[in-house]
C-alpha cells in the first residue's frame, strides 16, 4: 500500500504531520512518500502541480492531502493558483465521487448555530460528482453578445451539462453508500429549470429500480438548502451535481459548526482516493501550532476504510478521536468552558495515544 503524502500551505503542513504521526502508530505495512503541491509547488518549481506531484499521486493508492492557497497567490494568472492543484488531481486521477459526511459529535453540540435538538445525532453524507458539471462543460469565456438582453455588451458564459455515464454512476455510488447507512437517497437537482436536471432526475430514477431496497426522493436545490437547515436529521445521503453539491456540502458542514472536524473523500471508478480536511489553509492561523488536526485525521480514516481496505483501523481512528472529545480536550475552533484547550501536536498526540 502506497500513500502519497501532500501537506501543501498554510495549516496543511502542521494538520498532515499529526495524520501521519497517528497513521503510523496502526503498524500497519504501508509507504509513504510526501511531496509538494499547491503554493508550496509554485514556490519551489513554478507550479502547483509538478508532473513529479502528479505521478507520486498516479502511482499512489491513496494521496492524503492537506489544504493549499495563500492570498499571496491570489494575483496569479488562474493556471497557476495553488487551487488549480485540486482540480488537476482530480482531473488526471478521475476522482468523480466526493464524499462529504457530515457528523455532530454529542460533545460539541453547542458549536452549531442550530438549535442543539435539530443537529444531536446528525449524521449525514452528501455525494457530489466532482468531474462534470458546469465547473467543466465547454464552451466557456468571454465574448461580445450577439442576442439576450444587451446585444453588443460583453458577456461571459459557462456550459452547464452531464452525460448519461457520469450521472450513472455518481447514482450508483450513491445507492450503494446508502445501502451502507440508513437506505435513503435525496438527489438534488433544479429539474423544474434546467435541461441538464430534468435528465439527471431521469437517470437516477432509472437507476434507482436497481435498488429497490434503498428509498429514492428527488428534491430542488433551493428546498434543499432550506430542509438543511430547517430538519436537517431528516436525510441520510445526498447526491447531486458538482455545483448544488460544492454549496450543499458547505452547508451541511456549517450544521456541525466546525469546518475543523469534517473529513472529504474523492473517489474514482477503481477506489484511488485524494483523502482531505473539509476546509481550505487557513492563511490567518498558520504557524501557531492551534489548527484543529481533527478533520484531517478522520481524513485518514475515511482513507484507511475506502482506499485501502483497513475497516478496522479507520474505526480505531475514529473512537480515537471520539475519545479525545469525551476527555474534554479541545484546539481552540472547538473549545468552550470546562473544556481543556489544547494545540495542534498536542491533539495529535492524545488520539495517538487514545488508539486502543
Ligand atoms: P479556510 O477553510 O482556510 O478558513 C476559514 C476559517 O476557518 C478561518 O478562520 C480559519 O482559521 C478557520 N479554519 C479552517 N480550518 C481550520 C482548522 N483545521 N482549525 C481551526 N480553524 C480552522 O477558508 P478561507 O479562509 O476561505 O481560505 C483560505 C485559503 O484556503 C484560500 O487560499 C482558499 O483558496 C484556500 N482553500 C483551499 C481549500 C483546499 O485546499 N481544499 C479549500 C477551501 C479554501
Amino acid at each position: 500500500m502506497k500513500i502519497a503524502i501532500l501537506p501543501g500551505d498554510g495549516i496543511g503542513v502542521e494538520i498532515v504531520a499529526e495524520a501521519v504521526k497517528v497513521l503510523k502508530a496502526l503498524d500497519l505495512k504501508f509507504e509513504m512518500e510526501t511531496a509538494l503541491v499547491g503554493g508550496a509547488a509554485y514556490a519551489a518549481h513554478g507550479h502547483p502541480l509538478p508532473e513529479s506531484t502528479l505521478e507520486l499521486a498516479k502511482q499512489a493508492d491513496a494521496v492524503l492531502f492537506g489544504a493549499v492557497g495563500d492570498w499571496k497567490y491570489d494575483k496569479l494568472e488562474r493556471a497557476l493558483r495553488p487551487e488549480q492543484a485540486i482540480l488537476g488531481l482530480r482531473k488526471n486521477l478521475g476522482l468523480f465521487a466526493n464524499f462529504r459526511p457530515a457528523i455532530c459529535y454529542e460533545q460539541l453540540t453547542h458549536a452549531s448555530s442550530l438549535k442543539p435538538e435539530l443537529i444531536a445525532g446528525l449524521d449525514i453524507l452528501i455525494i457530489r460528482e466532482l468531474t462534470g458539471d458546469i465547473y467543466f462543460g465547454q464552451p466557456r469565456g468571454r465574448r461580445t453578445a450577439v442576442d439576450g438582453h444587451f446585444p453588443g455588451a460583453d458577456e461571459a458564459f459557462d456550459t452547464m451539462r452531464y452525460s448519461r455515464p457520469e450521472i450513472e454512476r455518481i447514482a450508483r455510488v450513491a445507492f450503494e453508500a446508502a445501502r451502507k447507512r440508513n437506505k435513503r437517497v435525496t438527489s438534488v437537482d433544479k429539474a423544474n429549470v434546467l435541461e441538464t436536471f430534468q435528465f439527471w432526475k431521469d437517470i437516477v430514477s432509472e437507476v434507482g429500480k436497481d435498488y429497490p431496497d434503498v428509498a429514492l426522493d428527488h428534491m430542488y436545490v433551493d428546498n434543499a438548502a432550506m430542509q438543511l437547515v430547517k430538519e436537517p436529521k431528516k436525510f441520510d445521503v445526498v447526491v447531486t451535481g458538482n455545483m448544488f453539491g460544492d454549496i450543499l456540502s458547505d452547508e451541511a458542514a456549517m450544521l456541525t459548526g466546525s469546518i475543523g472536524m469534517l473529513p472529504s473523500a474523492s473517489l474514482n471508478a477503481n477506489n484511488q482516493g485524494l483523502y482531505e480536511p473539509s476546509h481550505g489553509s487557513a492563511p490567518d492561523i498558520a504557524g501557531k501550532g492551534v489548527a484543529n488536526p481533527l478533520a484531517t485525521i478522520l481524513s485518514g480514516a475515511m482513507m484507511l476504510r475506502f482506499s485501502l481496505n483497513q475497516e478496522e483501523a479507520a474505526r480505531r481512528i475514529e473512537a480515537a478521536v471520539k475519545k479525545v472529545l469525551a476527555q474534554g480536550l479541545r484546539t481552540p475552533d472547538i473549545w468552550s468552558e470546562g473544556t481543556t484547550q489544547v494545540g495542534t501536536q498536542e491533539m495529535g498526540a492524545a488520539v495517538v495515544k487514545a488508539l486502543v
